[in-house]
């Protein structure tokens, strides 16, 4: 199978060398100076793979799999998340049981965040050619961090409950409670930005503009919500007014439209990446630009 835009090896009887930095799809060697028609010295890997432009059916096939398994975990922590809080809301009007309710919810939402930190650790791997992160190498490493403070920030939640802390301990929480929800809003938009940018190596622009506009939706709507929970927090027992409760619920309803969504949009690109983890491992078992060149050893221009 051929793809488009592949280099053409036309009448040239000595093949052309890479004059510009290139570099490997499987390990990233600088292939400048090498035969187009040879291989990576480092990997083995067909040079030909390489002059292909960014898209990931060109790329290692074991790292396109990688991020759709990354993808896949992400979906089943979001549904996971939102059962377990159903069946905790369920167990604790329908049994009466608050505490049982509040500790299946909670308990679902914990391994949940977990998981889906797992699948967004899975999802943000670097390219092993190096190829992208011009475009998105700050989002993607801001998503790893948001996702390590998240944890953090539970484990502390978690950690609090179970000991009476005074006063002024208790502000210094709230501070970092609110640090930490800043640092999750910045890390839904770097998901989305992200998201957006690594569409366009499918290249799927409908896909790319979605995780766009969800960039903003999802975002202003996360911070707002929780800005509003925060704030009803600090008012204390001071009643909220019936405009501020029916403000948050729209708030919220939107919220929940966005994350459904961004869940649409991930299954989306979880079927993209399977495609094109086919593709690519079709395209690499080709092996295009004359299977027989043995391994090639270096031969740098000048
Ligand atoms: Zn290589």
């Amino acid at each position: 199978m051929s793809g488009d835009g592949i280099v053409p090896t036309t009448s040239a009887p000595a093949a052309a060398a890479i004059a510009q930095d290139t570099p490997c799809r499987k390990c990233g060697y600088n292939l400048r100076g090498l035969s187009v028609e040879g291989r990576c010295p480092e990997c083995g890997t067909s040079v030909g793979f390489s002059l292909q432009g960014d898209l990931l059916r060109y790329c290692d096939p074991n790292w396109v799999d990688a991020l759709r398994r990354g993808v896949k975990c992400i979906i089943a922590a979001v549904v996971l998340g939102i059962f377990g809080v159903v069946a905790g809301i369920a167990l604790g009007v329908g049994a009466g049981n608050a505490g049982i309710g509040f500790a299946v919810g909670g308990g679902a939402v914990v391994v949940a965040m977990i998981v889906a930190a797992v699948g967004w650790w899975m999802l943000t791997q670097p390219d092993p050619s190096g190829l992208g992160e011009d475009q998105y190498g700050t989002p993607r490493k801001i998503i790893r961090v948001a996702q390590v403070v998240g944890l953090a920030h539970v484990a502390l939640v978690g950690l609090t409950a179970t000991i009476t802390v005074d006063d002024a301990t208790l502000l210094a929480l709230q501070a970092v409670s609110v640090v930490a929800i800043v640092v999750s809003a910045v890390g839904i938009f770097a998901e989305c930005s992200y998201l957006e940018r690594i569409a366009r190596r499918i290249p799927d622009e409908k896909l790319s503009s979605r995780a766009h506009f969800l960039m903003w939706a999802l975002g202003v709507s996360y911070a707002g919500s929780q800005l509003m929970s925060t704030a009803a927090n600090l008012s204390g027992s001071r009643r909220p007014t019936q405009g501020f409760v029916c403000f948050n619920a729209i708030l919220n309803l939107f919220m929940l439209v966005f994350l459904i969504m961004f869940l649409l949009m991930l299954e989306k690109i979880g079927k993209r990446f399977k495609e094109q983890a086919t593709a690519a491992r079709q395209t690499w078992a080709a092996v295009p630009f004359q299977a027989l060149t043995p391994p090639a050893t270096g031969t740098p221009l000048v």
